[in-house]
């Protein structure tokens, strides 16, 4: 079994083919038709001739010719720090910033032969299901223009989608890699809290953000998580446990695993071809010889509010530094707090000013009731994965997302929008590994199915998702 970016880096490495000439390819697709960038707007930055040096760069290394992703181009949600490009967190205040050096994840890939070919566009600061709350104009998805991408990593999961990159990163915090991921009709991953460095990484929530990978296929998706996972220095949330090998098991198939199915993640309100379509997946891991479990996470329904209460507390202290003085575009005022409150007032979008003033309002509660609240009931919604485990539960198996990709312009609700992330949640919160494959589609947009597995159990995880791959082949 070979995977396209071990089967593309087999041919760089071979001198079959050019890093350059496949980056070249990339562009082609890049700047033709109706799918061509302008419409979907993946991009926040791309830089032809600067990507075109970095192939160079790798044709002319026997080293980086030999690398796991040599010649792979791989497109970078635009909150992850490179030297070479800005980084802007589709925010406006970031608007004109150049990181200094490069994000870990992004020194990995440049290592192992990869080439970056753009900055994704994503919700300002990540916050956000759809992309739309970029600073620099929605995202579209590819599989349907009229409709959105998933966010906040929306960028990287249409760029991969539309064929622009053979594969992306992307940022989570609470689904924002799984979901864009599901809605694109891509796979996405979530890594176990603490397994990819987030040094170089703009934060949000940090004791939830993630750097995952978004690819077309499983092994892809495996072998990009490979070469960015790993303890770091630089990054004391990351742990020292050996990283095993990703690839091991993809070919051994479900047989004898107990999947768990939690009734708690098929809500009232599912869309029935979303339902339909995890039927099917279940009777196909079950066909396959897993043994389906129905079982119950209760404490799913606190998962949202306990979510939006600790990010919000965080992302306030995260969101401190962009003053117009330490970090952040800055407007002229006649005091320094005149400066502050303009610069953040011009610089913000709305969506962003309403998490921040969330946050401070939790924060200036007197009565400590929500915020002990919410940590308390992040701390049952993990038990309640443990206790799973604790019950011979190998994996889970759900939806992704209640329904599939919504209209561009719905105009939701922000509580609707809220709703993207019901069946992701709880993953991030726990700080288990977690991933959306590709199970079916309903007019034309895509639906995902998630597998969550034990802390570290990432192998396990690709492997059920490796088979039920193969069975919808
Ligand atoms: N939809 C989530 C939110 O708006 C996405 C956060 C994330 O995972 N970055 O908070």
């Amino acid at each position: 079994m070979s995977g396209r970016i071990a089967r593309l880096a087999a041919r760089v490495a071979s001198g079959e083919i050019t890093a350059e000439k496949r980056i070249r390819a990339s562009f082609d697709r890049l700047q033709t038709g109706e799918s061509g960038p302008d419409r979907i707007n993946a991009f926040i930055s791309f830089d032809y001739d600067g990507t075109i040096a970095q192939a160079m760069q790798v044709d002319e290394s026997a080293v980086l010719r030999a690398g796991a992703l040599a010649g792979v181009p791989i497109a970078i949600k635009d909150n992850i720090c490179t030297i070479d490009a800005p980084t802007t967190c589709a925010a406006r205040i970031m608007s004109n910033y150049r990181s200094p050096y490069d994000a870990t994840v992004v020194r990995r890939l440049r290592a192992a032969g990869a080439v970056m070919v753009g900055k994704t566009n994503l919700d300002e600061f990540a916050m956000g299901s759809s992309t739309e709350y970029s600073a620099f104009g929605p995202t579209r998805n590819p599989r349907n223009l009229e409709h959105v991408p998933g966010g906040s990593s929306g960028g990287s999961a249409a760029a991969v989608a539309a064929g622009f990159a053979e594969a992306a990163l992307g940022t989570e915090t609470s689904g924002s890699v799984r979901q864009p991921a599901a809605f694109c009709g891509v796979v996405g991953v979530r890594p176990t809290y603490g397994r990819v460095s987030r040094y170089g990484v703009i934060a949000f929530a940090s004791s939830l953000d993630q750097v995952g990978p978004i690819a077309q296929n499983v092994e892809d998706a495996a072998l990009l998580l490979q070469v960015i996972a790993g303890a770091d220095p630089f990054d004391a949330t990351t742990v020292d446990v050996s990283v095993p090998d990703f690839r091991a098991l993809l070919g051994d198939g479900v047989h004898g695993l107990v999947i768990g199915v939690p009734r708690e993640y098929q809500p009232r309100g599912i869309d029935p071809a979303v339902a339909r379509a995890c039927t099917e997946a279940i009777g196909l891991l079950r066909e396959r010889g897993a043994i389906i479990r129905e079982m119950s996470l209760p404490h799913t329904a606190l998962a949202l509010p306990a979510y939006h209460a600790i990010a919000s507390i965080e992302l306030c202290s995260n969101l401190g530094r962009f003053d117009g003085v330490r970090f952040g575009a800055r407007v002229e005022g006649s005091t320094p707090a005149q400066l502050m409150a303009l610069s953040r007032g011009r610089g913000f979008g709305a969506e962003t000013k309403r998490r921040i003033l969330m946050g401070t309002h939790i924060l200036q509660e007197t009565d400590p009731a929500l915020r002990i609240g919410a940590r308390r009931a992040r701390a049952m919604v993990t038990k309640d994965f443990d206790d799973a485990w604790g019950q011979g539960i190998d994996l889970l198996f759900t939806a992704t997302t209640h329904a599939p990709a919504f209209r561009l312009g719905a105009e939701l609700e922000p509580y609707e929008m809220y709703m993207s992330d019901m069946l992701t949640v709880g993953a991030a919160l726990a700080g288990i590994p977690a991933m959306s494959i590709p199970i079916g589609a309903t007019h034309g947009l895509p639906i995902g199915g998630q597998l969550m597995a034990p802390r570290w159990q990432e192998p396990l995880m690709f492997r059920a998702a490796a088979a039920l791959e193969s069975a919808l082949l």
